[in-house]
């Protein structure tokens, strides 16, 4: 199969350092993908190395099937036909909302570029500002013209940069989610950088999950939550809390909540000491007297649910998530029930079971 874009075994290096480390991914044509991970985790090498702006010190990428960049070849920027959207989204002040969006569109008609601008005004909801300048629109509608004029060309991919990070929290969101869907209208392939997992799960169907250097894994939003394939990823994404556990037999463990049961990968022998994920949404507060009693330390309203921050006796800490019109306050007992549906299970060099 051809993918879009491919990656196998990427390496960028600045002086002596790996700051990319042999990194593999592919994305379908159409599909958004998104590179998640702490600051400095090499996120925006990683989009430069696949725009032409780094050379590879080992492996390659490939666009449409066709090597773009490996040891021995690199071929320019302009050449390899790739969109970008900066977090600064730099418009030309001087260019009307519709020169920007046409600016680069060097060698189509002049009927085919109107028509270009004219449909993707459509698209970004602005076709009543084409004569405007950037001045005259606001951060959102800035950014939304930024991206038509990345769009405008039909690039073979579209490598956007933390492209919200400037704008208000809740304007993010919702620009988030509706890129999304101008991306899809348009059948335009793309990666994002965020350090955000909202903005990654609204916007990405594939996302990849850095750390220094390494992608641990390049998995759908839903994998990524409920089959980790690292503890950074399983701590990373959400808010999970890992917890020592053993062994007990062929179908239980042995943990601080207690005896739990459930399915264990084969060959596992009795005693053997392993890291279990407890999320947010594997924990009820009960009001009936449960085995399991934990201190609320602190507590966060979140709108419809408080997140909770618990203490159990041995001392540690995990959260759940409750009902708002449930409150408990820090400092009361309260029982718990665990609703756990399959064991996440890591080895103690923190890869998944
Ligand atoms: P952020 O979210 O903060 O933008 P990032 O994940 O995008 O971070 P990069 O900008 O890719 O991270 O940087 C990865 C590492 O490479 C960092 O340690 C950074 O200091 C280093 N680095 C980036 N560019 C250069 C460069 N041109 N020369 C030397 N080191 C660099």
């Amino acid at each position: 199969m051809s993918y879009r874009l491919e990656l196998n075994e990427a390496t960028v290096t600045f002086g002596a350092t790996d700051v990319v480390q042999r990194v593999s991914l592919q994305l379908r044509e159409g599909d958004i993908g998104c590179l998640l991970g702490p600051s400095g985790c090499g996120k925006t090498t990683l989009l430069r190395a696949i725009a032409g702006f780094e050379p590879l010190r080992q492996g390659r990428i490939a666009l449409h099937g066709k090597v773009v960049c490996d040891t021995q070849r690199m071929i320019a920027p302009e050449r390899r036909r790739v969109g970008m959207v900066f977090q600064d989204f730099a418009l030309f002040p001087h260019l009307t909302v519709a020169g920007n969006i046409g600016f680069g569109l060097r060698g189509w008609t002049a009927a085919e570029k109107q028509s270009r601008i004219a449909d993707l005004l459509t698209l970004v909801g602005l076709s009543d500002s084409a004569g405007k300048h950037p001045h005259q629109l606001s951060g959102g509608q800035q950014q939304r013209i930024a991206l038509a004029r990345a769009m405008a060309p039909r690039p073979e991919i579209l490598l956007l940069d933390e492209p919200f990070s400037a704008l208000d929290p809740e304007l993010r969101g919702q620009l988030a989610s509706e890129v999304r869907s101008l991306l899809k209208q348009d059948g335009i392939t793309a990666i994002l950088v965020t350090h955000d997992q909202t903005e990654a799960f609204a916007m990405a169907d594939q996302i990849g999950v850095m750390s220094q250097g390494k992608l641990h894994q390049w998995d759908s939003g839903y994998n990524l939550y409920h089959h980790p394939a690292t503890t950074f990823v399983a701590d990373f994404v959400g808010r999970g809390a890992l917890f020592a556990i053993q062994v007990a037999d062929r179908n239980s463990i042995d943990t601080p909540f207690g005896r739990l049961s459930g399915k264990l990968p084969d060959g596992i022998e009795t005693g053997t000491a392993l890291q279990l994920l407890i999320r947010p949404d594997d924990i009820h507060l009960t009001t009936k007297e449960g085995s399991i009693s934990a201190r609320i330390s602190e507590r966060l309203f979140q709108g419809a649910e408080y997140l909770y921050t618990l203490q159990l006796a041995s001392g540690h800490h995990f959260q759940c998530l409750a009902p708002s019109h449930q409150q408990h306050t820090p400092g009361d007992t309260v029982s718990l029930k665990l609703d756990i549906q399959d064991l996440v299970l890591f080895s103690n060099d923190g890869r998944a079971l």
